[in-house]
């Protein structure tokens, strides 16, 4: 039997779990379609073209995953034998299967960072010498943004710059996985268009905190859109009438990017009433919608999470030693407030 907590599950697993609302989901059923192999599905064209213009860059392809985009990229940047810069924490080098080595038969620079995030001194002591036959060709040099291990974190325009100077004086491409990139868009109040001059190439995931049930994008030159698309066919990514999916993803775009501001308030939220009444160590600096927590007292995160369910609250362990709550469209100040009542009355007292 369920009890009342369980019914009542407030979700702050992932800001993936949202569901399409009313108005995307009339969006999708007015799409215009075709067949997105033939280049004639006019939604997924909008989309992209969409995309594209908002970054001021040339061209975009709408694909069904993140990992995909990002893998895209990296395949599209380099060749085999080539390395690829990247923070240790980096989604693209621990939550992609290995692709880099798989797909891009690439081997991966893992740089220690500060919460995921690194700097131009950093790549610059990991570039290899182009000229020592010992060393693999440093090729891409990828960021994340906003970090999702490093607790939803934001760069500063400036070093990013200043790793985009590096890899231009050193023939290598720059790739951004910005997941949640608006995320970082709306605290910092920088436009889409300073990041596609910034970049070679950008993922976004609609499917995160914009609320999409699918997507995401590539965005970069013809070129690499190009090689991207041929890449997504060869790996089974052709998809039919996507415009149904694309719909979803222009809905979103125009609806939905100034309401991540209040997943970023209510993560606050959630940071202030865990330091109240859980037993945590320590809460990594809330930056966005993401709020990582370090149990106190040594006790396990998979503990943690544990009771936390008892509560009907859900988060995720990320290792033995961190937690993580995600906010997002479907987590309302009525759930907030029903997070701070269960945790004030049952959580851990003693
Ligand atoms: C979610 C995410 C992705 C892509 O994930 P998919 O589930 O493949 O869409 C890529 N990078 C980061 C940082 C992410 O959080």
């Amino acid at each position: 039997m369920m009890n009342e907590v369980q019914q009542s599950r407030l979700d702050l697993r992932s800001d993936t779990l949202t569901l399409p609302s009313a108005g995307m989901k009339d969006a999708m059923a007015a799409a215009v379609l075709g067949d997105d192999v033939y280049e004639e599905d006019p939604t997924v064209k909008q989309l992209e073209d969409k995309a594209a213009g908002m970054f001021g860059m040339e061209a975009a392809l709408f694909c069904p995953t993140g990992t995909m985009t990002n893998q895209l990229a990296i395949k599209a940047h380099t060749r085999p034998g080539d390395e690829v810069i990247c923070d240790h924490l980096a989604h693209i080098y621990r939550y992609e299967g290995g692709g880099i080595a798989v797909n891009a038969l690439c081997s991966v620079r893992p740089l220690q960072g500060i919460n995921g995030r690194i700097s131009a001194g950093d790549v610059r002591d990991a570039i290899n010498n182009p000229d020592d036959i010992h060393q693999p060709p440093s090729r891409l040099v990828a960021l994340e943004n906003t970090v999702n291990r490093g607790g939803g974190g934001y760069y500063d325009m400036a070093v990013i710059e200043e790793i985009g100077a590096l890899c231009r004086s050193h023939q290598m491409a720059f790739h951004l996985d910005g997941a949640r990139l608006f995320n970082a868009l709306v605290e910092t109040g920088e436009t889409p268009e300073q990041y596609g001059r910034a970049f070679d190439s950008i993922s976004i995931c609609l499917s995160k905190g914009l609320g999409c049930p699918v997507g995401s994008l590539l965005i970069g030159k013809k070129e690499l859109i190009g090689k991207a698309r041929r890449q997504r066919k060869l790996m089974g990514g052709g998809w039919r009438q996507a415009g149904i999916l694309a719909a979803a993803g222009i809905y979103a775009l125009d609806h939905n990017i100034p309401l991540l501001k209040e997943d970023h308030r209510r993560a606050r939220e959630i940071e202030r009433i865990v330091k109240q009444y859980a037993p945590v160590a320590e809460v990594l600096p809330v930056a966005t919608n993401i709020v990582m927590v370090r149990p106190a007292g040594g006790l396990p995160a998979a503990a943690f999470v544990a009771r936390m369910r008892e509560q009907g609250i859900y988060c995720v362990a990320f290792g033995n030693d961190l937690v993580r709550f995600v906010t997002h469209l479907d987590f309302t100040d009525q759930q907030l407030a029903q997070f701070e009542d269960r945790l004030k009355t049952g959580f851990m007292q003693g």
